[in-house]
């Protein structure tokens, strides 16, 4: 069974989540504050959490940060208010997988969440080797990352992301579908989640190289369409 943290201080929506996600065979934990939701992941193990960004007491992206450090195999969805948009893109930067906007309908969450969890077990029994594209092995079953012998340290989403690539090295890979491996494929809203998370990426391997001496990795922009992860570095 799936163990979902609800971290939501609105008393209607926290409870109607609880009771709908408990319907559908989740456990799920609902807390109504920031520090209830740092609290609650020292004390347990969860799969995927929801959070509020809007909380009573801390900063939700704050709270996603901590998050992110405590549960580091753990999905993290946030659920933003419309004029919370400017914290999409930093809880992003700060580890959060997703978002979804509210108010947001029932079914549209749960085929969300169904399709993060399905995700995270069909990476589990992935029997397919690893990928080496220069310098990088990415080794999805291992769910492991190394640059030069050296290990990427890199966020889930992150390294969903780079494995897709590297499954498709030196082909141009388009934007939907990437969303739709990586994300959802049910998803309606904006990508910029994407670029983020390509931002990101190419941050750390760049580092990676940089402190290993390896031949740096290019995720090649291809405007209008997608990435494409370079076979020969240059
Ligand atoms: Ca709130």
């Amino acid at each position: 069974v799936a163990r979902l943290l609800v971290v939501e201080d609105d008393e209607t929506i926290g409870s109607a989540l609880r009771s709908g996600l408990s319907a559908h065979g989740y456990e799920a934990v609902w807390v109504r504050s920031g520090r209830s939701a740092l609290r609650e992941s020292v004390l347990g193990e969860f799969d995927l959490v929801l959070l509020d960004l809007g909380l009573p007491d801390l900063d939700g992206v704050e709270v996603c940060r901590q998050l992110r450090v405590r549960l580091p195999a753990c999905v993290l969805v946030m659920l933003t208010a419309r004029d919370e948009e400017m914290d999409v893109v930093v809880g992003l930067e700060a580890g959060a997988d997703d978002y979804l906007t509210k108010p947001f309908r029932f079914p549209e969450l749960l085929a969300r969440i169904r399709a993060h969890l399905r995700r995270g077990s069909v990476r589990a029994g992935s029997a397919a080797g690893p990928d080496v594209v220069g310098d990088l092995t990415v080794d999805a079953e291992a769910r492991r990352c190394l640059l030069g012998g050296m290990e990427v340290p890199l966020r889930a989403k992150e390294f969903d992301l780079l494995a897709r690539l590297a499954a498709g090295a030196g082909s141009a890979i388009s934007r939907a579908t990437l969303m739709a491996d990586v994300w959802d494929e049910h998803w309606f809203g904006s990508t910029k989640t994407l670029d983020v998370h390509v931002a990101a990426l190419r941050r750390r391997l760049d580092e990676a190289a940089a402190g290993s001496g390896a031949r740096p990795v290019r995720i090649t922009t291809l405007r209008g369409h997608g990435y494409r992860l370079e076979t020969a570095a240059g």
